[in-house]
């Protein structure tokens, strides 16, 4: 069985995200460009059914510009066997991505589509619902836990009041929460094997898809700046204050 992972290239979370004089969206010039960090958990897990003889080949997607080749190569170096990028300028919509991925999985036809549950620069938490429903595939999004059965697959997922297991029949869809592994470092050797690994190059075109984007972004603004502290002279102040002044007592 195949399993296709997608990956996308975002801002590396350590950055300090600056907004555009503009307001028009954030400042991408000269800033560190990362996977997705639920992507990495994505291709943990992939890789991990791999080695464990439950899954044949790990296929990476990147739907973005030619630098997103690197992010194919990172998860290349963690283990995965090839890669696809999909060329496009530009932000490419959830809704864009997730018609692509379609006609990927028509071609590549994988047992499992694992993607990150959502990409932490447009926060947008659609893509693998998309898919899921252009597909008519069953999905199991916030994956905790992946168990495969025969012709099936157990996922354990993350919801507010704490842990639900839902059986899929596959093909399936899975979205990876936090929690689902701590993906590895790619090692130095691997990098290098990771060098020679093929990745194919498509155009949405070759799937027939229009990324034109359908939204328009009105604004973009930085979150308020947080007001410095004061400091009380006594508990009797301090609940005061609580009551009085923040009413959160
Ligand atoms: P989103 O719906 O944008 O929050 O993204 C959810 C997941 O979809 C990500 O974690 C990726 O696995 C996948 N994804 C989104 N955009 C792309 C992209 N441009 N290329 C590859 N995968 C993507």
């Amino acid at each position: 069985m195949k399993i296709l992972v997608p990956v996308k290239r975002v801002i590396d979370y350590n950055v300090k995200v600056r907004v555009k004089a503009d307001g028009s969206g954030v400042d991408l010039a000269n800033v560190k460009m990362s996977m997705n960090p639920f992507d990495e958990i994505a291709v943990e897990e992939a890789i991990r059914l791999k080695e464990a003889g439950k899954a044949s080949e790990v296929v990476l997607v990147s739907v973005g510009p030619q630098q997103a080749q690197e992010t194919l190569r990172t998860g290349l170096a963690m283990g995965a066997d090839r890669g696809i990028l999909v060329k496009t300028e530009g932000t490419t919509e959830p809704l864009a991505v997730a018609k692509i991925l379609k006609g990927i999985v028509g071609e590549e036809e994988p047992g499992l589509v694992i993607l990150g549950k959502q990409a932490i620069d447009d926060d947008c938490n659609q893509t693998g619902q998309m898919l899921a429903a252009l597909l008519g595939w069953a999905q199991g999004t916030f994956a905790n836990e992946i168990d495969l059965g025969e012709g099936t697959v157990d996922v354990t997922r993350e919801v507010d009041g704490g842990l639900q297991t839902v059986q899929l029949k596959m093909p399936a869809v899975v979205t990876t929460d936090l929690r689902l592994n701590e993906p590895r470092y790619a090692s130095l050797p691997n990098i290098m094997k990771a060098k020679k690994k093929p990745i194919d190059e498509k155009s949405p075109d070759d799937y027939g898809v229009d990324v034109s984007p359908r939204l328009e972004v009105v604004t973009t603004k930085e979150p308020p700046a947080r007001e410095a502290g004061i400091k009380v002279a006594s508990v009797a102040e301090l609940v005061e204050k609580l009551k009085n002044e923040a009413g959160v007592l």
